[in-house]
């Protein structure tokens, strides 16, 4: 009987045993249930890392910080947008043409069919107040209305003219001392026979050219007003005692012409109207009228053959 019980109780033994592996077997897999799961977890935790890595994201997403400096890059050109409007607050141009033009002017004199850079062409744009650039651009296309009024202007020494009370830009006339000193050195005697004009004075030049030599020849020897640089208190025209005074080509085949051609630009004056550049400059040879630009423009302006309206990629229509 013992046997008997003996037997009973490994067999009970045994069956727990085995219940008891296959209870462990079914917590073991659900387990890996749990696995699956936490597998399922590690894929979230995977997400997680990618979204871990998405902390690159986040870095990304402190990115737009970065971006945000990219932000700031937008920023500066906003800034820049904000100064054109400040610069607008106070327009020194105006695309239209000025009232004033030929079409409105009582006592213009006819343009006939001549509108090319020789006679009187349309005008591109104008300049109705004075920013103080140097190298504002004024000819038969880029135009200064009437009532415009350059600053800095200063009544130069009666020793420098050929009548009192000339003006002209303050830098353009501390340039001129320098060009003057310096003629004087080499025996030359220089005298300014023009510096600023203003528009009633252009026009009555313009009017009286146009009695004596006519419309064609006026329209390459004279501006019209409101078209000449001289408005703008940068431009002078030089003479001496070889001219009578006066001006005219000739002031090249003569030492001190010569003189002001090869060395004006060590002061700062351009030869504006140089010789062949008529269809571009709209004007004649005129050795006699220097432009001032400063030094630097005005020597590679010299060593290059050019125009202003060339330096500026400004030449007009042909
Ligand atoms: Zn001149």
């Amino acid at each position: 009987m013992r046997k008997v019980y003996m037997t009973i109780l490994i067999l009970i033994l045994v069956l727990s045993m085995v219940l008891l592996v296959a209870g462990c077997g079914a917590r073991h897999g659900s387990e890996q249930g749990d696995d699956v799961t936490v597998s399922g977890d590690n894929v979230q935790v995977g997400d997680e890392q990618q979204s871990g890595e998405g902390d690159d994201p986040l870095i990304e997403g402190e990115e737009p910080p970065v971006s945000g400096d990219g932000e700031d890059e937008p920023l500066p050109p906003e800034d820049e947008m904000v100064e054109p409007p400040a610069g607008t607050d106070t327009p020194t141009v105006q695309t239209t043409v000025w009232p004033g033009d030929l079409n409105d002017d009582p006592d213009a004199p006819s343009k006939g069919d001549d509108r090319s850079a020789k006679g009187i062409p349309d005008v591109i744009e104008t300049r109705v107040a004075d920013d103080g650039d140097l190298l504002v651009l004024v000819n038969k296309y880029y135009t200064v209305s009437m009532d415009y009024e350059p600053t800095d202007m200063v009544t130069i020494d009666n020793k420098y003219g050929t009548y009192t009370d000339m003006e002209m830009k303050a830098d353009a006339y501390e340039a001129y001392k320098k060009l003057y000193d310096a003629a004087k050195a080499e025996g030359f005697d220089l005298k300014l026979c023009s510096t600023m004009r203003s528009y009633n004075t252009q026009k009555t030049l313009y009017n009286n050219s146009l009695a004596n030599r006519g419309r064609e020849t006026t329209n390459v020897r004279s501006a019209y007003p409101g078209r000449s640089e001289h408005h703008t208190g940068l431009a002078l025209d030089v003479t001496s005692a070889n001219m009578g005074w006066g001006l005219s080509q000739e002031f090249i085949n003569y030492p001190d012409g010569q003189w002001i051609n090869d060395h004006c630009h060590e002061y700062g004056f351009i030869v504006r109207y140089p010789k062949g550049k008529t269809d571009i400059t709209g004007y004649a040879y005129e050795p006699w009228h220097l432009r001032y630009v400063g030094i630097d423009v005005a020597t590679y302006i010299m060593a290059n053959d050019l125009t202003l309206e060339e330096y500026l990629g400004k030449v007009p229509p042909q």
